[in-house]
């Protein structure tokens, strides 16, 4: 059998990560089985509807390097199809025509209520229609639910789930307009796409007891399920906005790298022993159902940190340079030639000290700036008089150096340290750091001075001198 996987979001404008663990998986799962991943837009509803949201979504699946089997489906351009199925039910004499108005089922429900049952629909029109269908009214289909029994589903990751038939009412499967309901669109459109396995999110299952019986008056397969928990925030309370970023283009923006995401979530409800570090090769081989965790999973940023900090150490630099440029420019900053090459002779050293992109465009923003720059507070402090009097000791020496290195530059700091401050090499740094960067702290300051060349650093510190 080949595993056919399904991807079914309901466009919403943005990529939960929630969302985005779900495609992660399903993919995983069809990529381990040589099999594939489909990829279906629930955009029936169409009061929400839009292109961007639809767009959102194929871009958070571009960005997370996961990729799909065959063209985007719409569910909502099949909806003749779901409506020819609810059809067929009736013919078969597994649903019904219900012509029960508004104020009927309320009324319903009031009276169940008093009397303390279920208030479900009551199945007057099932089996023993009370009159004759009344004119003018558009009846929804209603399938026939069975009414008695327990029903189970097996679930790969929930184990057995059960519940009683009496829970289940017969619900609508094709509206009085002729539109099918979510119930009935899912199930036709996973048949149809030949879907083996549904890896979904805990909150469809109980849906799925609905859908199965679908399943079972079409005399379908019912395909497996995967039922995942939910992600929680560290609190344990449900992700949400409160607890920080919840879509995937904030962590794009934030500077998480897509393959640590991937890492990241794969091992946010699923586990291979205590691996922490999985490459999406290795999880291509590894990947299972039996291993998804029951519990709900906690977000960890630090953990998150953790795992990026990894991947940016094993990123090309080149690369990295170009993702770094693109948050520059959504600074307002515009990298010149010789900016990106002084960003890539740092790049090792840049790339092993940040957890993220941002940290790291923060890092080598002085790299890539013109002056004149701003200088930090703490930064300003370190050029009081005496600061000063370091820098231009160290100004009038630049000249003089054998060559512009750094090691030629850490002597003469040393040197001047010794001459000047008692040895106490912080004392020269400090203001020098201040005076080259605008910064209190910056990676290796000789290195970057080497990088950046004898004429930019005089320059730099001729403008620190002259403007504090
Ligand atoms: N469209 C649903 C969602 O975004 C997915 C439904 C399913 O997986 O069956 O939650």
């Amino acid at each position: 059998m080949t595993v056919i996987t399904r991807f079914p979001p309901s466009p919403t404008g943005f990529m939960h990560i929630g969302t985005a663990r779900t495609g992660l998986f399903n993919w995983l799962y069809a990529r381990r089985h040589g099999g594939k991943m489909l990829f279906r837009i629930e955009d029936t509803d169409r009061s929400r509807h839009s292109e961007e949201a639809v767009q959102a979504i194929i871009n958070g699946l571009n960005w997370m390097g996961i990729d799909w089997d065959g063209d985007v489906v719409s569910q909502f351009a099949r909806s003749d199809r779901h409506a020819e199925v609810a059809h067929e039910l009736v013919k078969a004499g597994k649903a019904y025509y219900c012509y029960c108005t508004p104020e009927e089922l309320e009324q319903m429900r009031e009276d169940a209520k008093k009397e303390g049952r279920p208030t479900f629909y009551d199945r007057r029109w099932r089996d023993n229609p009370p009159s004759a269908p009344p004119e003018g009214v558009s009846p929804v289909v209603r399938i026939k639910a069975p009414m008695s029994g327990e029903r189970v589903v097996h679930d790969k990751v929930q184990g057995d789930v059960r519940v009683a038939a009496e829970q289940l009412d017969d619900f609508i499967i094709l509206r009085a307009d002729g539109t099918p309901t979510y119930m009935l669109a899912v199930v036709v459109d996973d048949h149809d796409m030949g879907v083996t396995h549904v890896i979904r999110g805990d909150d469809h299952l109980n849906n799925t007891f609905r859908q199965n019986v679908i399943y079972e008056a079409m005399g379908w397969d019912i395909p497996s399920y995967a039922h995942l928990p939910l992600i929680l925030g560290p609190d344990g309370a449900k992700l949400s906005k409160r607890h920080g970023a919840t879509s995937v283009e904030e962590y794009r923006d934030m500077g998480y790298l897509p393959e640590a995401m991937r890492n990241y979530l794969l091992r946010l409800g699923w586990s291979h022993g205590d691996d922490e570090i999985i490459e999406t090769e290795q999880a291509i081989k590894w990947f299972d159902l039996e291993h998804i965790n029951q519990g709900a999973a906690r977000f960890d940023f630090d953990k998150l940190n953790f795992v990026n900090a990894h991947y940016m150490k094993l990123a090309d630099n080149d690369r990295l340079a170009d993702l770094t440029i693109d948050i520059y420019k959504l600074r307002g900053i515009n990298v010149s030639e010789i900016g990106r090459a002084r960003l890539m002779a740092r790049m090792d050293e840049l790339k092993s000290r940040a957890k993220t992109l941002v940290q790291l465009a923060d890092d080598a923003e002085f790299l890539v700036r013109d002056i004149p720059y701003e200088f930090e507070e703490k930064a300003a402090a370190q050029l009081n008089e005496d600061g000063k009097f370091i820098v231009r000791v160290i100004h009038d020496n630049l000249t003089g150096l054998s060559a512009f290195t750094a090691d030629e530059l850490e002597s003469l700091c040393k040197s001047t340290a010794d001459y000047h401050r008692d040895g106490k090499l912080g004392k020269v740094m400090m203001p020098l750091r201040a005076a080259v960067t605008g910064k209190a702290s910056s990676p290796s300051l000789v290195h970057a001075m080497e990088v950046l060349g004898l004429e930019e650093v005089s320059k730099r510190i001729e403008y620190a001198l002259s403007k504090l």
